[in-house]
């Protein structure tokens, strides 16, 4: 994320009067957007500019929204997605979740809790994006680890991670707060299909905890998320445990 000028979002939104509402309140707090109608025209824009949010209508014509959000994940996995969705299937919402997206709201919505929303996933994402000088330096709790080293200096002291923790510790520092399925978790880490393996996501969260959480029996960094899957939280939450 850079500092330099305002912070520039893309909307991808087909209804005009919904648009031009969204657009005037987010240039009134400051924000720099840009308007395109379909998911072909955003896929194009997001190619050629640096953006710090994308917010997604999900049905677009030509295009689904959700397609959208596979491309941009694909192209970026950090960009922040907020979508938008007069869809009130379950399925639908849990879809662009396992997709990438980072946070949904249904129509109609709060104005004021829209801006919230925008201004949350900002912050997040200027948090959690990696500082060039840092690296892939991530800190929480007593813990320093060093992802492109594959190094962690724990309250137990210094440790090699594997290849298969660097990844899933990268997941979860990228989309800290979010919650993250298991299945996605399985497809990303392992690349196996949702179906099978489960045990072995489990197992790795109980050694994540038992490296990197003061007490790996009460966790406060990686929370089980009941029928859910899992979330990350570098200050330290027991909330949805
Ligand atoms: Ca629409």
């Amino acid at each position: 994320m850079s500092n330099n000028g305002p912070v520039h979002i893309l909307l991808v939104e087909d209804e005009l009067n919904i648009a031009r509402g969204l657009m005037f309140n987010l240039e009134e707090e400051g924000y720099r957007v840009t308007h395109v109608e379909d998911g072909q025209s955003a896929l194009d824009r997001l190619a050629s500019n640096s953006w710090a949010l994308v917010i997604l209508d999900l049905s677009l014509p030509g295009m689904d929204g959700l397609e959208v959000v596979r491309a941009i994940r694909e192209a970026d996995q950090r960009l922040p997605v907020l979508i938008l969705t007069a869809r009130t299937g379950e399925a639908d919402r849990l879809k662009g979740l396992s997709m990438g997206a980072d946070d949904y709201m249904t129509k109609p919505f709060s104005l004021d809790e829209f801006l919230l929303r925008v201004q949350g996933m900002l912050r997040r994402s200027r948090w959690y994006r990696p500082e060039p000088v840092e690296g892939e330096i991530y800190r929480f709790g007593s813990n320093h680890i060093d992802l492109e080293e594959g190094k962690a200096w724990t309250a137990e002291g210094e440790m090699k991670l594997t290849d298969l923790e660097v990844r899933m510790l990268r997941i979860f520092f990228e989309q800290e707060g979010k919650v993250l399925s298991r299945p996605e978790l399985l497809q990303r880490v392992w690349g196996v299909s949702p179906e099978t393996e489960t045990r072995t996501l489990d197992n790795f969260i109980v050694r994540l905890r038992r490296y990197f959480e003061p007490d790996p029996s009460h966790p406060i960094h990686f929370l089980t998320v009941r029928g859910r899957g899992y979330r990350f939280h570098s200050q330290g939450t027991e909330e949805g445990s």
